[in-house]
């Protein structure tokens, strides 16, 4: 195991937790040590690791000055070896109860067998019993001057605070994601092999910070000969950049993605739940949660916390309910890529249409959240899975379609001749522009308009958010115009229905949207934006007004 096989035999070694290392080697060499350490940090941070080069320093027989073990002496090697009998490391996973901890008291009152020091390492020491805590209590209430205990846990808020009082209390980070690199890169030279930096780069992000799982994936990948896409598939890093296109309305950016990771052979449920941890994860940097808590490396929460930025509460809500709802989808599907298709087009197409008018008729307002729209998209044909679908599952997937106007049918997305409204936000730029020849000022009015729903028997609704805009558009031979041309871009027989939409709402959210910038909108803001919103719709008004 390279995890084994090349864990640090000096303190020098460690890479990722210099400040600890440095506060240990210091009382390392003054002889002025405690006798009880709580090590607290994620899995594989190097916890373990430090308490057994703690054990080891404590009973070298040649220590530096510098408080660094000398790795060679009869007692490193014997610590190294896992054969030293006065250094214990026990698992409390599964020597919990208070039996097991009256054993050890017995222990420890014992005198040294072999080195200067007993050292207990007791592992995710969280999972011991209420009984067990207390009867440790007693034994750190008065340790033995011959006995040092390193009580290492994922969990620091499960241990009691009476335990974690009598120690002195250290916290380990993920290591960063260059430290990962540069530690991954070093076996990679022992090994004398050659690894690719870029593929590195890639394990280190799929092992979430973590030295262990860096290092099992590593060796997998050495020893076991796989390639780092068999090994890997999609990584964290995907759903990351998946997320990003999310946030950007990069429609484009996402069914490229999805293509790519189906024809890597990535499971794309494993890579939708992968999403749904990195939304999550905004969730909690969202709300203040910091590095240690979100448990990532510190460049990843850098980069969540700057899409967190991006993207309003309201909007994470509604992507995680996507996700969730496209879930159970997988095993239904026709086509394994069209759930997550579906979610982003869902979410991508209603938003990045909004903007078109603010765009349009607001000049003022930046535009850089859609400069990525307009990237080609590339779809390779991919071939539908065979797995037939019982007639049941339809049924249930129509009726809970019924319920909610906004929800796209997909059991309709075949080709026919129904009309969705996910159809009409595809063609909706489409339409404005060949309306442009027939009307100008209609092609203007319809700036500040967009698809609402589509209902039975090929009616479209469209939302107008001024009265003034709905009487123009409604004029008989306005009607005739829009209703041909939209027929002539979907290829399907439509009818138009304008109703008016609640304006003190829709238009602001789409300015805040549309400008990155505004993030938290407060009440005022929002205020202001329905105002300046209003004065430029008047501009409009009063233009269009003249010309009719
Ligand atoms: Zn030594």
């Amino acid at each position: 195991m390279f995890y084994s096989k090349y864990r640090p035999q000096q303190f020098k070694d460690l890479i990722g937790a210099e400040t600890i290392v440095k506060t240990l080697k210091k009382s390392l060499a003054e002889g002025k040590f405690g006798h009880a350490y709580f090590f607290s940090g994620p899995r594989g941070s190097g916890k373990t690791t430090t308490a057994r080069l703690l054990a080891k320093a404590l009973n070298c027989l040649n220590l530096g000055s510098d408080g660094e073990p000398c790795d060679q002496c009869s007692s490193c090697e014997a610590i190294k070896k896992g054969n030293f009998l006065d250094v214990m490391e026990i698992d409390a996973a599964s020597n919990r109860g208070i039996d097991d901890i009256r054993d050890l008291r017995e222990k420890v009152k014992l005198a040294s067998a072999q080195g200067k020091y007993k050292v207990y390492i007791i592992d995710e020491v969280h999972m011991l019993t209420k009984e067990a805590f207390n009867a440790l209590l007693k034994t750190l209430e008065e340790p033995p001057a011959h006995v040092v205990f390193v009580l290492c846990t994922t969990e620091p808020r499960k241990v009691p605070e009476t335990i974690r009082s009598r120690c002195q209390k250290f916290g380990f980070k993920r290591a960063g994601r260059v430290d990962l690199i540069r530690q991954l890169q070093l076996i990679v030279d022992q090994e004398d092999v050659v690894v690719a930096q870029e593929d590195l780069g890639r394990i280190v992000d799929a092992s979430d910070g973590g030295f262990r799982d860096a290092e099992n994936l590593l060796e997998q990948l050495i020893v076991g000969g796989l390639s780092i896409s068999e090994l890997l598939g999609g990584s964290q890093t995907d759903s990351l950049e998946f997320v990003k296109h999310l946030i950007d309305l990069d429609l484009g950016g996402c069914f490229n993605l999805i293509d790519d990771l189906f024809s890597s052979g990535a499971s794309l449920e494993v890579f939708a739940q992968d999403c749904v941890e990195t939304l999550r994860q905004i969730m909690l940097v969202s709300g203040g949660v910091g590095e240690e808590l979100v448990e990532t490396t510190r460049e990843r929460y850098q980069q969540l916390k700057e899409l967190s930025l991006k993207l309003k509460p309201s909007d994470l809500r509604q992507l995680l309910d996507l996700f969730l709802e496209a879930l159970p989808r997988f095993a239904r599907s026709p086509i394994v890529q069209l759930p997550l298709e579906l979610l982003a087009s869902t979410y991508i197409s209603p938003k990045s249409i909004s903007p078109t008018f603010i765009n349009n008729s607001l000049p003022l307002v930046p535009d850089d959240r859609l400069s990525d729209s307009a990237k080609p998209v590339r779809i390779k044909a991919s071939l539908p899975v065979e797995k037939p679908k019982s007639r049941g599952e339809e049924l249930v997937e129509d009726s809970s379609a019924a319920g909610d106007p906004r929800r796209i049918d997909w059991t309709q997305e075949n080709g026919d001749s129904n009309i969705t409204l996910e159809l009409i936000c595809r063609l909706w730029e489409e339409f404005l522009e060949k309306v442009r020849p027939h009307n100008h000022s209609l092609r203007a009015l319809l700036s500040s308009s967009r698809p609402k729903e589509c209902l039975e028997g090929g009616v479209v609704v469209l939302e107008m958010f001024y009265q003034f805009h709905l009487e123009k558009v409604k004029e008989p031979k306005n009607m005739e115009i829009l209703e041909k041309v939209l027929a002539e871009v979907t290829k399907r027989p439509v009818k138009i229905k304008c109703v008016l939409g609640d304006r003190s709402t829709k238009p602001a959210i789409s300015v805040a949207m549309v400008n990155s910038k505004v993030t938290d909108s407060s009440p005022a803001d929002l205020q202001n934006e329905v105002e300046l919103l209003a004065k430029k719709a008047r501009a409009v008004f009063g233009e269009l007004g003249a010309g009719y």
